[in-house]
């Protein structure tokens, strides 16, 4: 019989020293006490790790400066705001926001910048790298940086670093793109660089500490040009066999419908896209015109509040098939959808009560996402972070190898 190896006491240590940087991360500045009671573990240990993260330069403890209870106060244990930060992108098709990111999601700089089509990945990756230097000058001085993390509107392989890839971004015209190499390539100084596809980070930052972090079966749907899904079930990424699940934009709902950009026709995001509203309202292929159509549908204006509504009934029809399929506890309308769910509520939930299964129906919430339109750059940031809260210390230990 096979026997799993034995756990040294160091590892446990350095797990659990992982497992407080985590909860400083989800929860933001806590007491000691605090994380005594959420950590099960003694208040000495606590004292012993909190010490030992504040002198790895990740945390450290400070007295409140407002509050008025009597006696002695609290030193809460957070975020060094002079520490390692992540270097978020969110790539869409004609901008990118990049975002320095601190322990805890906050950002601590960002800049947004346009993207002039046809945004080739080689220039897009160069857009990147030259931004980080004014993105860095932004931060204290000892402030640095531990990898970047770019959100993709589209598919990605697995793979880190020079193996990134981008599989398939069909509105930026991209299939099999070198990201990750490409960036490598042009970045001044070597750091871990990940991808991932745009909704699924989304809806790991809203599961993290937005508008799902009390619920484990969920689904972020994202509107932007296309249409994309990332889903939870029990608590766990949804991801398939290759990284690829959650194409919902491109599942077919009408095989006589408009032509989608992916060669298929007739796709969900054919209906419910930016595209598609943008399509409705008379202002094919303008992306940029998206804002003001929405403006307009604010304002009452017929023919914009007429494309929401279209859209919002078909939006209803989608979700009643996600409803069918995945039994969520909530879905997440991210993007335009936030704006069809705000402008055509009424519409949405009439489409999704009429085909959903009914148990199905009432268990399900729509919600706007709590981290607003920054779900994606925090899920990036989120992929930074992982190996630093898997691993404190080594990855602490690693930096000052590679800078001395
Ligand atoms: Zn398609």
């Amino acid at each position: 019989m096979a026997r799993s190896a034995a756990v040294r006491p160091d590892q446990v240590r350095r797990h659990n020293l992982g497992l407080l940087l985590a909860r400083i991360h989800q929860a933001g500045p806590l007491s000691r006490a605090e994380l005594t009671t959420q950590l099960d573990l003694n208040r000495s240990t606590i004292g012993a790790f909190v010490s030992e993260l504040c002198a790895l330069g990740l945390l450290r403890e400070e007295v409140p400066s407002s509050g008025s209870h009597a006696g002695r106060p609290s030193h809460m244990v957070g975020p060094r705001p002079d520490g390692p930060y992540a270097v978020a992108v969110d790539l869409e098709v004609d901008r990118l926001v990049i975002a320095a990111v601190g322990i805890g999601g906050a950002v601590l700089a960002r800049r947004e910048l346009r993207i002039r089509a046809p945004g080739r990945p080689d220039a897009v990756a160069g857009q990147i790298a030259r931004a980080m230097p004014a993105l860095a000058a932004k931060l204290p001085g000892c402030a640095w940086p531990i990898g970047v993390g770019v959100s993709v509107p589209g598919t990605v392989g697995r793979g880190n670093g020079e193996a990134a890839m981008v599989r398939f971004a069909p509105h930026l015209g991209w299939q099999d793109a070198p990201l990750g190499r490409l960036l490598g390539n042009q970045l001044a100084h070597a750091v871990p660089i990940s991808l991932g596809n745009d909704a699924d980070l989304a809806v790991i930052a809203e599961h993290l500490r937005g508008a799902a972090k009390d619920c484990d079966d969920v689904i972020y749907l994202a509107g932007k040009v296309g249409i994309g899904a990332g889903i939870m079930v029990d608590g766990h990424p949804l991801s398939g066999h290759g990284g690829l699940a959650g194409e919902v934009g491109h599942t077919p709902l009408d095989p006589n419908g408009p032509v989608c950009c992916c060669g298929s026709r007739g796709c969900v995001e054919t209906f419910i896209g930016g595209s598609a509203l943008l399509a409705l309202a008379g202002h094919a292929d303008q992306p940029a015109e998206l804002p003001n159509v929405l403006r307009r549908a604010r304002r009452g204006e017929p023919i914009a509040t007429a494309a929401v509504t279209a859209v919002g009934t078909s939006l209803g029809r989608v979700l009643a098939s996600l409803v069918n399929l995945l039994n969520p506890q909530r879905v997440i309308l991210g993007g335009c959808l936030a704006d069809v769910l705000e402008l055509a509520g009424p519409q949405v939930s009439a489409a999704l009560s009429q085909h959903a299964m009914p148990a199905a129906r009432e268990m399900v919430e729509l919600a706007l996402p709590g981290l607003r339109a920054d779900s994606s750059l925090l899920g990036a940031a989120d992929l930074v972070f992982a190996p630093l809260l898997a691993d404190p210390v080594g990855t602490v230990s690693r930096r000052i190898a590679a800078v001395s």
